[in-house]
């Protein structure tokens, strides 16, 4: 085809709107301020009203506004972080009634840092710093529900059973079909006729607290929709009311605890919530329809204890209070003291039985006085993904050493690359002859700039984890 005239016309581009200003295209909007990014690294971690003015000054005729420019961004998940939700600040405690403390560890509770644990005395790398024998609350893994029911798992542990063998000794429910792996696990089963099948017929009047029935229909309910935290909720108050003495229910009242649906926001701010959620898994949903799942779980909580109902506040609180809390899906008392670095001092181990507790060493030398530590997210993951997982799943903005140095070393290797590559004019140049066409933009499911795509792949941990 020699002398083919093609004319270009960008429909989709911009609109020309009253005199010289033009309502830009989202994508050149992205265009424009990744531009602005990678020929000044610093600008990324600027706020949003700065950006706007930065990106208003390079296009004068952009008719912009400050919150369309945030949507944009937050639609292809390139908001800063500095713009992103942090909860920290709604997240309360309260001091822990009948704590014994182990040897050479002490506690401190203050209204600003909130509860923390810290060394009496110096340890060695390697000391072993306490033991827990078992969870305040073992919470057996859900998903083992119906190898429960068909009597292939431990009603109390949920551990897999490998014969038939239980029934001979004596390791059998006399009443239902269920099995315990071991004497152990029967004699810490102490709800299972409670939750199972207990007498109570619903309907007439009764002292019973706990409904079985309505338990099994919970149960099951949080199955089908593989929610964790749910059926977590319910068994810990199941313990908390079956204990005469009123302390669990305290000490549970006394861990750090913020409102589910406030935990969700900073899950929205992430873009990974609402219409923008496509790839990243079915587990979210929009704002609306997470909010219906929330009050149909909480009407059907409430059907267990009659006589014990509690607020749809209350019910958000449970959940937030067991996420951010729980370690492998159970809750310990003095573990859940410790706060988060990045570069922690302790390594916590789990032991070899489901529902056995906790040891805690020293990871290196402390000193007298330090606070111990652990890491909530791997220590291992780069930066930005540390700070994207601690902000979601523990609402605040991580300040360690590790991370600050991390940053620190990130930035000059970002601004040694944009020197190294090209100059500015150069980049700038070829970024202004470039088509649209021709530009990789870093969506979130596509081919895009290295950094951005790692907050991307962590959005499905995200789901597993806050979701859970
Ligand atoms: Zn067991
Ligand atoms: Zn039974
Ligand atoms: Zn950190």
């Amino acid at each position: 085809m020699p002398n083919t005239h093609i004319e270009i016309i960008n429909i989709n581009d911009c609109k020309i709107s009253t005199e010289d200003q033009v309502i830009p295209h989202e994508r050149r909007i992205v265009e424009g301020v990744i531009q602005l990014w990678k020929e000044d690294p610093i600008t990324e971690s600027l706020g949003i009203g700065k950006l706007h003015a930065l990106v208003k000054k390079r296009n004068p005729n952009w008719s912009l506004s400050e919150k369309r420019l945030k949507t944009v961004l937050k639609s292809y998940n390139l908001l800063n972080s500095a713009e992103q939700f942090a909860y920290a600040s709604e997240i309360t405690s309260k001091d822990t009634p009948n704590l014994v403390m182990p040897k050479n560890i002490r506690y401190q509770f203050t209204k600003n840092r909130g509860k923390g644990l810290y060394a009496t005395k110096p340890f060695k790398e390697g000391d072993l710093l306490w033991e827990e024998e078992s969870p305040l609350f073992f919470i057996p893994p859900l998903d083992h529900m119906n190898l429960i029911k068909s009597s292939n798992a431990c009603t109390y542990c949920a551990t897999l059973l490998k014969t038939a063998s239980q029934l001979k000794k004596g390791l059998d429910c006399n009443v239902c079909s269920d099995v315990w792996c071991s004497i152990r696990c029967k004699k810490k089963d102490t709800l299972h006729g409670t939750l199972k099948h207990n007498v109570y017929q619903e309907g007439k009047k009764s002292k019973k607290r706990i409904v079985s029935a309505a338990w099994l229909r919970y149960e099951k309910y949080c199955y089908e929709n593989k929610w964790n935290a749910a059926h977590a909720v319910a068994l810990i108050y199941a313990y908390c009311l079956t204990d005469k003495t009123g302390v669990l229910l305290q000490q549970f009242d006394a861990f750090a605890k913020v409102r589910q649906d406030i935990r969700y926001k900073a899950i929205d701010s992430s873009g990974i919530g609402g219409s923008f959620d496509t790839n990243s898994g079915g587990a979210l949903f929009v704002k609306e329809q997470q909010e219906a799942l929330w009050r149909e779980a909480y009407a059907k909580f409430n059907e267990i204890f009659p006589l014990d109902e509690i607020t749809y506040e209350q019910y958000m609180e449970f959940l937030g209070s067991y996420n951010i809390n729980n370690v492998d899906g159970s809750m310990f008392l003095i573990q859940a003291h410790l706060n988060h670095n990045c570069d922690p001092n302790v390594r916590v181990l789990f032991g070899e039985h489901k529902a056995d507790g906790i040891k805690v060493y020293a990871k290196r030398d402390i000193k007298a006085n330090e606070e111990l530590t652990t890491s909530y997210v791997n220590p291992a993951h780069d930066v930005n993904q540390r700070l994207r997982e601690l902000r979601v799943n523990w609402g605040f903005k991580c300040n360690c050493n590790k991370c600050k140095e991390d940053k620190k070393a990130l930035e000059k290797r970002k601004s040694s690359e944009s020197k190294d590559a090209s100059h500015k004019k150069a980049v700038k140049e070829m970024l202004d002859s470039a088509k649209d066409e021709e530009f990789d933009l870093p969506l979130p499911n596509g081919d895009g700039e290295r950094t951005r795509r790692k907050s991307v792949r962590f959005e499905e941990t995200v789901i597993a984890v806050a979701e859970d």
